[in-house]
């Protein structure tokens, strides 16, 4: 019942975990730096450089040198396109997120937003 569907791009919708790593950020984000570039401009956060707030140049290279991507929710690597799911969150009007989650966690996140989940080590 969203009435105010502001042409959102088709995105995974953001379970429990990713809007726990949404959560988290918005607490601690206020501490990070922004880069030196363009301070004012849009920021990004991403799991790959989780420690620096990013500008669109710096964004860009942080994906495109990513070798061994984190799960943002666990250590496993994540990015693998084929398995793996990225949220792209708005955070605040001047600062958005790029989240990578492995194929467990996404399969974890997506499972719990289906109302019944099946037991899993409930044998009958
Ligand atoms: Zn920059
Ligand atoms: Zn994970």
């Amino acid at each position: 019942m969203r009435s105010d569907d502001r042409n959102q791009p088709a995105a995974p919708e953001p379970g429990p975990i990713v809007q726990a790593i949404i959560d988290q950020l918005l607490a601690t984000i206020t501490d990070l730096e922004p880069c030196d570039h363009d301070k004012e401009a849009f920021a990004l956060w991403i799991s790959t450089r989780p420690d620096h707030l990013l500008c669109g140049f710096c964004y860009q290279a942080a994906q495109v040198l990513a070798e061994a991507i984190q799960c943002a929710a666990c250590p496993n690597t994540a990015g693998n396109p084929d398995r793996d799911a990225v949220f792209i969150a708005k955070l605040r009007d001047d600062l958005g997120a790029h989240i990578y989650l492995c194929h467990a966690c996404t399969q974890a996140d997506l499972s719990t937003l289906s109302d019944l989940a099946p037991p899993s080590e409930n044998s009958n």
